[in-house]
């Protein structure tokens, strides 16, 4: 894979750099020979101007350049085997290519500015301080302070001072190349390779950072080796709920060794920042009537592994031992505590077949039973159940792959012994629907073709039953279902769980529009607030709709979604201590948006025998993690071991691995 070589590359350039240069005779701190404060010990010699020779400098618009240089280094070799020069060196793959190559060029006029008449020409302030407007938030986003040596105030110069402009040639460059640019050219730069957990977390922040305005990065949790679980929002005010929007998430890469989904997710996040600001209407409207959620990435332990089995299996020395590597099937779809993740949630849906004859059973919002804190519960799985249960999420997609094929609930079969039997939720028609918006959007997911990955779907064209495909226990959808209001569905993207690099653009091809179809589709049905007579919105009200057995509950401010198909329903606004409000509502069949329908519920006198059952589970729905297990998880300040490595940013390896003495100019907040 390039992606991996690449990077290889970057290491096996830093490694030389340290062999080779980071034994450098007694330095003064940076700048401070240029400030005077550091004396030089050898002989003072007339400075002149020489020849350039810097390798990562050499595209500069001159070939002579003057030591010292503005940074008080005395010779090519001195300045070479600065921490500046390998800041400049490395900065394109740190970065991913933002801001490459100014930074560069900025750099080395610093480094090795030009020279005439023996005399040091200082680089543009004006220059700096445009490479420092345009290229602050890549910093930023990896957590790396600005580099001392740009500091446009300190080591650059103004125009009446007579200085020299390094970016001029770029920007003449670039200008005649816009020119000849056609209209069709594909306006969103999107670079289809694989992206390892280190790319993956700087991309994304520096996609929220480049759309800040719509779009904000949060952690939930981390993985049991400490990675982040960052999600990625879009939406017109990142960070908060508002009223009547709503939430959507999709999640990928649950199986680390499944990793198209991750892959698209992560383009999808690059592609709604950057056609959103080329003014796309449909992507604008998308993002202003939605929060969108994105975790692409739900088990970053198991991706590395995944990936590096498939770095190994290019390598010719290790090849040929595991022919399964050929069909993308690798280690991997655990997490690194061995557990499938897939089979981590609580097993709601037993319980639901346990109570179905009892009376007053809820398909709804069914508490965690104490027992499943007993046994072993991932992080990563934690993490997802305290981010489900924190957000009024309406529809989720979860991506995996292996097949190709949506399934949706139940997953688990309602008869122990079946192991591949229909096992409809009461949402039966909805859940259907939402698998067909994303088959039938899919290239060829709802074709008739017979042979895919084993199994054949040509039937239903493209979409199935999770349990009537085959029973399991403790998914995560059942549980979105069974837990929340929250609709998933699994999104199989294919047979190959882990496609070669070359498959990643057509695979976005086929995928876009389900994804974009995908998300428009949460507009469907019926929202509204449920108040009291002032106006108020009720937390936690019920809204049921008869002959559907599962009631959708509403949010913080008494706003509620609940995903229907067209037709006439009867809904039902109940809540404890209100009166209950019924109305009859059509939905039309042409609906592109969901149908609003209030509720104003009187509250009641205070009855102590009010029907009780109604509510029986309210409270013990509250019960998670009732013995804190997690607790160290919520509070990286108290997590043992591996404090060190967690304080660091990850770049930080590429200039710690010596003993040379780091840049701690680096590091924000020093
Ligand atoms: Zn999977």
């Amino acid at each position: 894979m390039r992606a991996y070589h690449k990077h290889l590359e970057v290491w096996a350039l830093l490694l030389f750099f340290m062999r080779t240069c980071w034994s450098v005779p007694q330095r003064c701190e940076p700048g401070d020979e240029f400030l005077g404060s550091c004396s030089s010990t050898t002989q003072e010699e007339t400075p002149a101007c020489t020849e350039m020779n810097l390798g990562y400098c050499n595209e500069m618009d001159y070939s002579r350049t003057i030591f010292p240089n503005i940074l008080g280094h005395r010779s090519r070799f001195e300045a070479e085997s600065g921490a500046e020069y390998l800041l400049l060196s490395v900065i394109h793959g740190l970065l991913n290519g933002e801001c490459s190559p100014e930074i560069r060029l900025v750099g080395c006029s610093v480094l090795a500015p030009p020279c005439r008449e023996d005399k040091v020409v200082k680089p543009c302030r004006s220059s700096c301080e445009a490479l420092r407007k345009d290229c602050s938030h890549a910093f930023e986003a990896i957590d790396m302070a600005w580099p001392y040596f740009l500091d446009c105030d300190r080591f650059f110069a103004s125009e009446e001072e007579g200085c020299f402009d390094p970016l001029a040639r770029l920007r003449a460059r670039q200008e005649l190349a816009l020119s000849s640019l056609s209209p069709e050219e594909p306006s969103t730069i999107i670079q289809f390779t694989y992206t390892s957990n280190a790319q993956m977390y700087s991309l994304l922040k520096r996609t929220a950072a480049k759309c800040s305005h719509i779009s904000h990065v949060y952690s939930i949790g981390r993985s049991t080796e400490g990675r982040d679980l960052l999600v990625i929002e879009f939406t017109d005010n990142p960070g908060q709920h508002e009223l009547l929007e709503p939430e959507i998430k999709l999640v990928g890469n649950m199986h680390g060794n499944e990793v198209l989904g991750r892959q698209l997710l992560i383009y999808l996040a690059q592609y709604l920042c950057s056609e959103y600001l080329l003014g796309n209407q449909r992507i604008q409207t998308i993002i202003n009537t939605t929060r969108i959620h994105i975790l692409a990435s739900m088990n970053p332990d198991g991706y590395e592994l995944a990936a590096s089995e498939v770095e190994d299996s290019n390598d010719p020395e290790l090849n040929n031992q595991e022919g399964h590597l050929l069909n993308g099937w690798t280690n991997g779809r655990t997490n690194a505590q061995n557990i499938d993740l897939n089979r981590n949630f609580p097993d709601l849906t037993s319980i639901l077949y346990r109570s179905r004859r009892s009376r007053h059973f809820r398909t709804d919002h069914i508490p965690i039973p104490d027992a499943y804190w007993f046994g072993k519960v991932a992080p990563e799985t934690y993490a997802v159940m305290k981010w489900v249960r924190s957000l009024p999420f309406v529809q989720s997609a979860s991506l995996h792959g292996g097949e190709l094929v949506v399934s949706y609930p139940f997953d688990f079969s309602k008869h122990p012994n079946e192991e591949r039997m229909f096992s409809p939720t009461p949402d039966e028609q909805m859940f259907k629907q939402l698998a067909r918006t994303y088959a039938d959007a899919h290239a060829t997911m709802s074709n008739n073709d017979t042979e895919r990955c084993g199994a054949s779907f040509y039937r239903t064209r493209g979409i199935i039953n999770g349990a009537q495909w085959y029973s399991f226990a403790g998914g995560m959808s059942d549980f979105n279902y069974l837990h929340t209001n929250c609709m998933e569905i699994t999104v199989e993207l294919g047979c190959d769980k882990f496609p070669s690099e070359a498959e990643l653009y057509p695979e976005w091809k086929r995928n876009k529009e389900a994804l974009l179809s995908f998300l428009e589709s949460v507009h469907r049905g019926i929202k509204g607030v449920v108040k009291d007579s002032d106006g108020n919105g009720i937390k936690g009200a019920s809204v049921s709709v008869r002959g559907i057995r599962k009631d959708v509950t509403t949010a913080e401010d008494g706003d509620y979604w609940r995903l229907l198909n067209s037709g006439t329903h009867i809904m039902t606004a109940t809540a404890k201590g209100y009166s209950r409000v019924s109305k009859r509502v059509s939905l039309p069949h042409n609906m592109n948006k969901a149908g609003r329908v209030d509720f104003v519920l009187q509250k009641l006198p205070v009855e102590p025998d009010i029907d009780d059952h109604l509510f029986p589970m309210v409270d013990t729905w509250e019960r998670f993690d009732p013995y804190n297990q997690f607790e160290r998880h919520g509070d990286p300040d108290v997590a043992e071991g591996e404090v060190e490595r967690e304080e660091k940013p990850w770049w930080w390896n590429y200039f710690s691995q010596s003993g040379f003495s780091p840049p701690n100019w680096l590091l924000r907040n020093v």
